[in-house]
């Protein structure tokens, strides 16, 4: 079983407009309103593919409700823990020339809360052999929460696989995860860095990875992504699709990943398996959903190479 971590979980509402305008009325034609945050994304993907799910975190609220229908329409085990505050919403306003998002910081979550979680999370360890763990930490959780996090699933045997930035991301590699996958932003974060060129990137991820962490999946949208371990470094090359809406690439690039890893597939096809899902929701105009046929089909047009010499 794969067990999903959403700590921040929200409703994403998508207005597409033609123009976006600042201090003018806008009517949108199309609305789409889905149970979001990046960890709800994964367990939708992984579910697409087959793979049973426990989703857990923190759910409060009418709009904590309207996420648990969701699970259940989309067949999801739900183990959140019910909270006092309200989950939140969040919006984001697609036009042509790009995305404009508007986040809320969600819900505070008290020490009895953060105690219950962690009290299921143990018991989610007993039967989850992955435990796939993304978004940013709410307030009221220490910014090392991942990190312990990790460590209890890695006492526990288990593979623990974090999406997440900024300080969270820093503080949870403390934990030794068995893989992190910052996009390039992110990842420049992570190191400090304004920019580098794919060379020192490689440099620097196989470094984290000396330092613990099993794989460092860096995910550079329409121009593929980059697996590295202490010992291997593979490069996937993509072939170029019509994307419709890359929200949420990153978070079915994950799923395809634990999907593919979980199978025991070679190294090189867990790549593929990665960024073919993550391809397959960017075609896709949903947020957090693939069509596994599709996947098959651009699995075959990725090409993998292995970097030997840095
Ligand atoms: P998010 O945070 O929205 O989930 P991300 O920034 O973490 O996304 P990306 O690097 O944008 O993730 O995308 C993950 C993977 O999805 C890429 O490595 C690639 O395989 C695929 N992908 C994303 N955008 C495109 C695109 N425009 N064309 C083709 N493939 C894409």
């Amino acid at each position: 079983m794969i067990a999903t971590v959403s700590l921040n979980p929200s409703i994403d509402v998508r207005y597409s407009l033609p123009v976006f305008q600042i201090g003018q009325i806008h009517r949108a034609a199309s609305i789409d309103k889905t149970a979001g945050g990046k960890g709800l994304n994964v367990s939708r993907v992984l579910s697409q593919l087959g793979m049973k799910v426990s989703c857990t975190g923190f759910l409060g609220g009418k709009n904590g409700e309207w996420i648990a229908d969701r699970l259940q329409d989309s067949m999801l085990e739900n183990r959140f823990i019910p909270i006092k505050g309200e989950t939140r919403s969040c919006l984001a306003i697609l036009t042509e020339d790009g995305q404009t998002e508007i986040l809320e910081q969600g819900p505070y979550i008290s020490e009895d809360e953060r105690k219950l979680f962690l009290e299921i999370y143990d018991s989610i360890l007993e039967e989850a052999d992955y435990i796939v763990a993304s978004g940013s930490l709410p307030t009221g959780l220490e910014q090392s929460f991942y990190q312990l996090l990790a460590d209890r699933a890695k006492q526990k045997g288990r593979y623990f696989l974090l999406d997440t930035s900024g300080i969270g991301l820093a503080q949870g590699i403390q934990g030794k995860p068995f893989l992190i996958k910052p996009n390039k932003e992110e990842f420049c974060k992570l190191i400090g860095k304004s920019h580098i060129e794919l060379d020192e990137m490689m440099e620097y991820a196989q470094e984290i990875c000396k330092n613990g962490v099993e794989y460092l999946l860096l995910s550079m949208g329409k121009e593929g992504a980059l697996l590295v371990s202490k010992s291997r470094i593979l490069k996937a090359d993509i072939p170029v699709i019509k994307a419709m809406n890359p929200v949420g690439s990153g978070d079915s690039m994950l799923a395809g990943f634990t999907f593919a890893h979980s199978k025991e597939y070679s190294l090189e096809e867990v790549l593929k398996w990665a960024c073919a899902c993550g391809m397959s929701n960017a075609a896709s105009e949903k947020t957090g959903s693939i069509n596994p046929l599709e996947v098959q089909q651009f699995i075959n047009l990725i090409k993998v190479v292995e970097i030997t010499n840095l």
